[in-house]
């Protein structure tokens, strides 16, 4: 044992093929010509953050853009350096975000070799028409084939990712596509509630009325279908968008919900360690640029690093609320975060915490805090509250 801190790695890969239509992620189209020095960059990052002390890692995470689009030997190399730069515990989960349509054989078990052992894959539905409404470039077809490979190769803890509340989708669709993923036994699903973000191809769709409004009523149902669903199939409904076989909770994500520290790495990357939140410049290219220009790093941030914010004592106790009330079972430790904080939730938040549990959105079982289930689907609302 060791008092040392273990830290969660997020790596970000910011290319995808094609641009989905909801998408607002960090992620670009256009620059696969810069997948090489992008990798060499980050290596170098890796290594300017490390200083040439090796701390403790407990979980690995390629995210994305769409990592398995990058060639195998630049994610060898990135893996590597993270091997160089870290000590790894032997149980290290590492994960890589991957879309069906990119993926061989061959592919999948050079990456098991070189240490992944976990895999998400952007499903999103089984129906063809909500594919094309999502602008995927694959059809559910391509998903069972991801799979196959995928155990082929040695995989078996594989995530698969749904989206629900999309326009005009019926709860028998959704239905359906949740089916037609649990018949490929996936070992964990996040299942999210599409949210039309601004600037996306689906909100100049929705202004224009080629598409209709979700009907919100309709993705309550259909969540609350996924709930029974997933229970019935012996899924641990362990986060609000999320579900495991037991045993197989994302324990990087975890480190985000539990409030842990982060590492981030790559362009628009986020971290949180050493009493900061920081950021990573988003643009790809000036992310190369700094990262081949002066050395300017000092842990946990690179030459890269875009702006800091350390977090004051208020801040962190909404940061921690608000991350941990996300885990359905745990919720907030309520002795933990008076040792924590000197006071209890309901001491720090007198009067939401009240309303809230008057609301029937929040409750308190023994020395927890926890989201009620109704407060499941409204959880943007209580956690509004304590921003
Ligand atoms: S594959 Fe993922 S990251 Fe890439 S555009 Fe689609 S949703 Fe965005």
């Amino acid at each position: 044992m060791t008092d040392q801190p273990s830290y969660s790695v997020y790596l970000h890969i910011p290319f995808c093929r094609h641009r989905c239509s909801y998408c607002d992620f960090n992620t670009y189209t256009t620059i696969g010509d810069l997948k090489v020095a992008y990798a060499a960059a980050l290596i170098n990052e890796i290594e300017q953050v490390s200083e040439g002390h090796r701390r403790f890692a407990h979980t690995v995470y390629l995210g994305g853009g769409t990592p398995s689009i990058m060639p195998v030997e630049q994610l060898v190399g990135i893996l590597q350096a993270v091997n160089d730069a870290f000590l790894l515990a032997e149980d290290t989960e590492i994960t890589l975000e991957a879309n069906p349509d990119t993926l061989d054989l061959e592919f999948l078990i050079a990456l098991r070799q070189f240490g992944v052992n976990r895999l998400s894959f952007g499903a999103q539905s089984a129906n063809e028409n909500e594919l094309a409404l999502l602008g995927r470039e694959h059809d559910f077809t391509a998903v069972i084939t991801a799979m196959d490979l995928s155990r082929t190769a040695g995989f078996d803890n594989i995530n698969l990712d749904l989206i629900y509340g999309l326009p005009d989708q019926s709860i028998l669709s959704w239905e359906q596509s949740l089916r037609a993923a649990l018949e490929l036994h996936p070992e964990h699903l996040s299942l999210y509630c599409l949210t039309i973000e601004a600037g996306t191809p689906m909100q100049r769709w929705l202004r224009s009325g080629t598409i209709r409004k979700p009907d919100p009523d309709i993705a309550v149902d259909q969540y609350e279908l996924a709930c029974d669903l997933l229970s019935n199939e012996g899924f641990n409904h362990y986060e609000i968008s999320n579900w495991a076989q037991p045993g197989r909770e994302c324990r990087h994500n975890m480190s985000y919900w539990l409030n842990d520290q982060y590492l981030g790495f790559g362009a628009g990357a986020h971290g949180h360690a050493a009493g900061y939140r920081y950021w990573v410049i988003k643009q790809p290219r000036a992310f190369i640029r700094r990262m081949t220009g002066k050395n300017v790093a000092q842990f946990p941030w690179s030459s890269a690093m875009a702006g800091k914010k350390r977090l004051d004592r208020r801040e962190t106790m909404s940061d921690v609320l608000i991350t941990q009330l996300r885990l359905l079972q745990e919720g907030v430790d309520i002795p933990a975060f008076r040792k924590q904080f000197g006071l209890r939730p309901d001491e720090a938040y007198p009067g939401e915490i009240g309303q809230l549990i008057d609301y029937g959105l929040l409750f308190e079982k023994g020395e927890r805090l926890l989201l009620t289930k109704r407060g499941w689907f409204l959880s943007n609302q209580v956690f509004y509250r304590f921003m």
